[in-house]
């Protein structure tokens, strides 16, 4: 048997998709439906979240996260959050959870909401906030104003949530230099914890996308001086678009993404990376929101080591060489690494390879390399 299948891997993280949004945004390419009206649709979703996580029993032993994201969980009636956060303990023994997080959006967050949140042993929100521009709201199609988005975050204090995590965009149409001056302003003021700060991707089965909208060509500049501003309001950068405070606040669940580890994903469209019987599989739930199954494609040994080396150099710190998997991507891949490293793209210290600063610019280059 090959060594790559025989290491030791254990599921550490759950995904659980709520794909129910009370409007849909012109960006977006998720796996979403407008919000049904009647509570029995939703009650049979969750029903089905409940039969899928069944079939997990067992598997939970080594889970150290769980994330609930859409979709907008947040839209969830306070039965249904309820509901969905009972059908969650029944699977799962959240004492073990170090890291447990929700998506909300800001129309949708009310103190009763959030109080149940945290009742459950939820201890971490992501609020999808995109941009504190009203205009720039409106043009992406978004239903909150920056009003609602701070309502939601002075909530989610007062509820004593200590580990806020927001969602901006950059490089959205006619965004300019002086919007994100204005979203940074915003950001030293309500100091959330942690911070993803995404460039807009233009998403062929988005409204946008169908329209054919070209996205901008501004990244590099938008990428640059966000991380400059983020970095002079004490912000540290560990991933391409992901800064904290400090590095307790570094997504503990989104990690375990970058670093190949094995996750479950739950729901209508939720994905996963599981590993049965020696062998490893994408896992991908298709269908609709009332009928879906997963599908299993395996992954074979040399996409798995490009999957970790991809997923790796997203990390400021890189890909510790010395573990288990990822050992083996780097011998397999080492020609490939020391000529990056001579061209002084990616660098090898004490077991990590990362990219240099230089190297981060051109990541999708160095990546062609692996291919
Ligand atoms: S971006 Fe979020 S809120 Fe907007 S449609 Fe997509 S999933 Fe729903």
């Amino acid at each position: 048997m090959k060594i790559w299948s025989t290491i030791k891997k254990d599921i550490y993280s759950l995904y659980v998709h709520i794909p129910f949004c009370e409007h849909i945004c012109f960006y977006c390419d998720f796996a979403k439906v407008i919000k049904p009206k009647n509570d029995e649709s939703i009650n049979a979703y969750l029903d089905k979240v409940d039969n899928e996580l069944s079939t997990y029993n067992n598997k939970f032993n080594s889970l150290k996260t769980i994330y609930i994201g859409g979709g907008t969980p947040s839209c969830l009636s306070n039965d249904q959050t309820t509901k969905l956060l009972e059908i969650i303990n029944k699977h799962v023994d959240i004492k073990n959870i170090i890291e447990y997080s929700i998506e909300l959006n800001p129309e949708s967050v009310t103190l009763e909401k959030l109080k149940i949140y945290k009742n459950y042993g939820i201890n971490r929100l992501s609020i999808g906030v995109q941009t504190f521009d009203n205009n720039l709201l409106q043009k992406i199609g978004r239903q909150h104003n920056n009003k609602k988005a701070l309502e939601a975050i002075e909530l989610a204090r007062k509820a004593e949530f200590n580990n806020i995590s927001i969602d901006l965009m950059y490089n959205l149409f006619n965004q300019t230099i002086d919007n994100i001056d204005v979203d940074l302003d915003y950001i030293k003021k309500i100091k959330p914890e942690h911070i993803s700060w995404y460039s807009l991707i233009m998403k062929e089965n988005s409204i946008w996308g169908k329209l054919k909208y070209n996205k901008p060509e501004n990244d590099e500049l938008f990428d640059e001086y966000v991380n400059k501003g983020l970095v002079k309001l004490g912000y540290k950068r560990y991933e391409i678009s992901n800064y904290s405070k400090k590095e307790i606040y570094n997504s503990v669940h989104n990690l375990s993404y970058w670093k190949s580890d094995l996750f479950v994903g739950v729901g209508y469209g939720a994905s996963g990376f599981e590993k049965i019987k020696d062998k490893y599989y994408l896992t991908q739930n298709v269908g609709n929101v009332s009928k879906y199954e997963k599908t299993f494609e395996i992954v074979e040994e040399n996409d798995l080591y490009f999957q970790i080396i991809m997923m790796g150099l997203r990390m400021i710190k890189g890909i510790d060489i010395s573990d288990g998997l990822n050992k083996q991507a780097y011998l397999h891949f080492k020609n490939q690494i020391n000529k990056n490293i001579e061209l002084g793209l990616l660098d090898l210290k004490d077991n990590y390879l990362f990219c240099t600063s230089r190297g981060f610019d051109v990541l999708n280059e160095i990546l062609l390399t692996f291919l």
